[in-house]
């Protein structure tokens, strides 16, 4: 028996090169490995998006797009929609009895999210997230969850929800682990942030050739470079930290050459082009395929979701047993 991954995202808009290092380009391969679940969290996107619940729909398709045209097979992992599955909802409302409100103030997580959203009165929903997220996990009984170092506290907290359970009535669950990669970090194209839509500094999965041509002619590079022969320096340059992700075979010739003036950045930009659009090219072929026929998306969501609901409900009887709350069991 493989072992089991959850993963996923919230939908909130288009996936970018930042999302791909960071996390896509390993769940695909993992998906070779793993019996893989990818959770598109709609329900958790309201967290902070409840006012525009509009938006889910159009950003849920446009994830599972990016999805499958990345290279994730509809075949062996299962993508599904967590509001799909409303056992997860079940399962968190169990958790929530049991889980103390201190313990999600003083996640680390939260508490610098919070922040960021400027959350002074935190909802209801916001501060129990990661109880939904340690629900989204165990329920489909995963053994490893693949993180960023920002996500630990979420899956220790996971793992104590689901000891918790297991010690109060029987141990019917798994503890998951965090499977913790090694994930370069991708600055903006205005190289002051991580990349991200809001900063609107993002090369996006689904730019066109000539979009990511453009969008690097205007990434910013070193101040001091004004003519070729000047000495630069590659440690601040926001295209040479893109080099050293996406064209590694190439990184120290670009390094001495740009510390030696060597090489131009117009050059050096156009070399960068041309390695993003070969790693994006069979992603823009895969998905004209799905772009042509909206009505595959949907099939494959749909049927993810079925399955996913199939084992999320295995689990619940299990659940509902252990917690002797499965009134009718008998009678089934
Ligand atoms: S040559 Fe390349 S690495 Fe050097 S400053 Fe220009 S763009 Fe950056």
């Amino acid at each position: 028996m493989k072992k089991r991954i959850l993963t996923g995202d919230r939908p909130t808009g288009k996936l970018h090169l930042g999302h791909y290092v960071g996390s896509l380009a390993n769940r695909v391969k993992l998906q070779e490995e793993y019996q893989s679940y990818i959770i598109i969290a709609d329900v958790q996107a309201l967290t902070t998006n409840f006012e525009n619940p509009e938006n889910l729909s159009r950003d849920t398709f446009q994830i599972a797009e990016d999805y499958l045209a990345a290279g994730l097979d509809p075949e062996i992992s299962t993508i599904f929609i967590q509001s799909m599955i409303p056992e997860i909802h079940e399962l968190t409302m169990y958790y929530s009895m049991f889980t103390s409100v201190n313990v999600l103030r003083h996640n680390p997580t939260v508490k610098t999210e919070a922040q960021q959203h400027g959350f002074s009165d935190m909802t209801y929903g916001f501060l129990g997230y990661p109880v939904s997220q340690a629900a989204d996990i165990s329920i489909f009984k995963a053994n490893l969850v693949p993180v960023g170092d920002d996500q630990i506290p979420h899956i220790e907290l996971a793992r104590k929800i689901v000891r918790r359970f297991n010690d109060l009535y029987k141990p019917v669950l798994i503890e998951p682990e965090a499977l913790i990669g090694e994930v370069p970090r991708l600055m903006g194209l205005d190289g002051k942030a991580k990349m991200s839509k809001s900063l609107n500094n993002a090369i996006y999965l689904s730019d066109s050739a000539s979009e990511v041509e453009s969008k690097v002619k205007d990434a910013v590079t070193d101040p001091a470079r004004i003519r070729k022969t000047d000495l630069g320096h590659p440690e601040i340059c926001t295209v040479y930290g893109y080099h050293q992700v996406f064209n590694r075979s190439e990184m120290e010739e670009i390094e001495h050459a740009c510390r030696n003036g060597e090489i131009g950045c117009v050059q050096c930009k156009k070399k960068l082009a041309g390695c993003l659009n070969k790693l994006l090219e069979p992603m823009r072929e895969r998905r004209i395929k799905y772009e042509n026929q909206p009505e595959l998306v949907k099939d494959i969501l749909e049927e993810g979701s079925r399955k996913a609901r199939l084992t999320a409900q295995e689990t619940m009887r299990e659940v509902r047993d252990a917690m002797r709350i499965n009134y009718f069991a008998a009678t089934e």
